[in-house]
């Protein structure tokens, strides 16, 4: 209800056309969603957009879809919901992660919860948020299946700091709910795919019959071999 007052105080504006009405309108959306179909670790020709088989064993994650490449309309679109406190934005975003995303059936949905210094600086925990319009969409529950254990930064890290940094972010909450389950993990950016990767490890070893994460998009900088 709130969300809906202040569409009606600050409607929403396409970050893309310029259209009014949602963070980023139907047909700028559909130009977001990618068709290419590489794995993301090492940029091996796939099927549906997904990883292949010694990435999917490596990384722990059975799948990895993405809406498409951080950039453009994707950014803008990100950037705008993330840091312009558009919580209402979550919705057409979610929109983009229901076209893509596949079978939900007795899956659980969760998310990388966001750390609690970056909530604060933005007021709401974006991907928990997200991940309940999607939940919402697939007329699921979304579930908090994670905590962080410190606030361990990412952003200007290395690729290698980053692995070892987020190594023992997280431990797992609620196992009863997931346990011997398909989960489907949301996050806004994949970056390196770090954090994602160890997240899958500690819902796995917690009792997860396999993790897919489904994210908003993809940055180009870390997709190809030996990168
Ligand atoms: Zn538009
Ligand atoms: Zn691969």
């Amino acid at each position: 209800m709130i969300d809906s007052l202040l569409n009606i105080l600050a409607p929403h504006v396409c970050v893309a056309c310029g259209s009014e009405g949602c963070l980023l309108c139907a047909a700028c959306g559909k130009k977001c969603i990618s068709h290419d179909s590489t794995c993301f670790f090492c940029g091996l020709a796939v099927i549906n957009n997904e990883l292949c088989w010694a990435c999917q064993s490596r990384y722990r994650l059975a799948t990895l879809t993405s809406v498409g490449w951080y950039n453009q309309e994707l950014k803008a679109a990100v950037q705008a919901y993330k840091f312009g406190a558009k919580k209402g934005g979550a919705k057409s975003l979610a929109l983009l992660l229901g076209q893509v995303g596949g079978n939900t059936d007795d899956h659980v949905i969760t998310y990388i919860p966001t750390s609690a210094r970056h909530i604060r600086q933005r007021g709401f925990d974006h991907t928990k948020v997200l991940a309940r319009a999607y939940a919402a969409r697939v007329a699921l529950p979304c579930t908090t299946t994670l905590a962080r254990t410190n606030n361990s930064r990412q952003l200007g890290s290395s690729k290698t700091a980053r692995h070892s940094s987020v190594k023992g972010a997280f431990v797992a909450k609620r196992p009863h709910i997931f346990v011997g389950k398909d989960v489907i993990l949301i996050d806004d950016v994949i970056t390196t795919g770090s954090t994602l990767s160890e997240a899958a490890k500690v819902l796995l070893q917690a009792g997860a019959k396999s993790v897919h994460a489904l994210v908003l998009a993809k940055t180009p900088a870390h997709t190809g071999p030996n990168r």
